[in-house]
């Protein structure tokens, strides 16, 4: 008889986990912010399994192997994703052997168990190159079904992710697409605001306040001429290139556009003036110092202006487009700040100054009427 009960109490554990792992699926699928469904992944996968810990790691390449950064995590008490500003540094994933065998087997799936503990984990993308590496520390092992059940949820995640990709990202750059931009440019305000409020914990609101989100426009110089001497497949190497290097050269929760031809958009959350200052001359000697294959030295302008939420994105686009238009007219291959430029009496302020990049103030304009 007990058995009976054990089993039936079996089976309605089995049934309540099922259910959960339903309702993060129908989460999942009517979200379009990826941190909210990294969110939801983790948390399946905590409550689901019963796990202790669940870490989900970015996983990139390193000269000594693959290397994982911890982006999200789920323990009993808490879910969140990883906050930039704590430094983690990235762990060696071949030097664990669990965690190297699930990089390198067929299905990305590995296990252990031992009478007290049981270990899952799941690399996501290519066998021996993933992009992601998803891990569970738990005390028992789960129901088999129940893993098998949430391995399939994991696959959801990551089709619902290429979806996500598809739409939002520039086919050439893999960056951020403008169509993006323009519809989701609240959500991506809404997500600066949301790092400051976390921060508010270690900080106070005076520190804040001199640590606001920054939008950058950047413009290749030149780049007509680029194509014109070399032919537009080199042309199209050297956008992939200056998105690689934007890359290297922002943080990863910074938001990355390419916004059309050899522009690009980038949203840059909570510094100083100065350290936006300091980031975009990295970018722009970055892209000065690279090495563009038949090309050779390629350089990029860019203005910047500090994001005010309660301004229209237009107003912003314009302001950091009038500091690139300065830059280009004293001599390129240099960034300046929209608000230094009034400060010092070079732009007008407020009202968009004359002769400043109309057309694509025009375009901007008619995008956000
Ligand atoms: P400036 O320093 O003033 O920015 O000069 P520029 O030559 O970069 O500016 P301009 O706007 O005159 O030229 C941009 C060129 O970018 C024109 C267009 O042919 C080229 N372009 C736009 N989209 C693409 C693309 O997807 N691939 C390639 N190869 N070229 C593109
Ligand atoms: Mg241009
Ligand atoms: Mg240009």
């Amino acid at each position: 008889m007990s058995d009976t009960t054990g089993l039936a109490r079996l089976a309605a554990g089995t049934d309540q986990s099922m259910l959960k792992l339903l309702g993060q699926v129908r989460a999942m699928s009517s979200s379009r912010d990826r941190e909210q469904m990294t969110l939801r992944l983790v948390t399946a996968m905590r409550d689901v399994l019963g796990a202790r810990e669940v870490k989900l790691y970015a996983v990139s390449a390193s000269p000594h192997g693959p290397v994982g950064a911890v982006v999200a995590v789920a323990a009993p008490d808490r879910e969140q994703v990883a906050n930039e500003d704590e430094e983690h540094p990235p762990v060696p994933l071949h030097d664990d052997p669990f965690l190297d065998s699930a990089i390198r087997s067929s299905d990305g799936v590995a296990e252990i168990r031992s009478e007290s503990a049981y270990r899952l984990a799941l690399a996501m993308g290519d066998t021996g190159n993933p992009h992601a590496l998803l891990v569970a520390d738990c005390d028992i092992a789960p129901e088999p079904r129940v893993r098998d059940a949430f391995l399939h949820v994991a696959h959801f995640y990551q089709n619902q992710l290429d979806l996500l990709d598809y739409a939002e990202l520039d086919t050439l750059t893999k960056l951020l697409n403008r169509k993006t931009f323009d519809e989701n440019f609240d959500r991506f305000i809404a997500s600066v605001g949301r790092a400051l409020q976390t921060d508010s914990d270690r900080r106070n609101q005076d520190d804040l306040a001199t640590r606001p989100s920054w939008m950058g426009v950047i413009d290749i110089d030149r780049f007509k001429r680029i194509n014109d001497n070399f032919g537009h497949l080199f042309g199209d190497e050297v956008l992939l290139r200056v998105a690689e290097v934007m890359r290297s050269s922002f943080r990863q929760r910074d938001k990355l556009f390419r916004f059309g031809g050899e522009e690009f958009v980038v949203l840059l959350r909570n510094v100083s003036e100065p350290d936006a200052r300091a980031i975009f001359e990295r970018f722009r000697t970055a892209v000065e110092s690279h090495e563009f294959p038949q090309v050779g030295q390629v350089t990029a302008s860019a203005g910047f202006t500090q994001i005010d939420p309660t301004q229209p994105p237009a107003e912003m686009l314009g302001h950091a487009d009038e500091a690139l238009y300065f830059s280009k007219q004293n001599g390129r291959n240099q960034v300046n700040s929209y608000e230094d430029l009034v400060a010092r009496g070079l732009l007008e302020g407020p009202k968009p100054a004359a002769g400043a990049n109309t057309e694509l103030q025009a375009d901007i304009d008619a995008l956000f009427d």
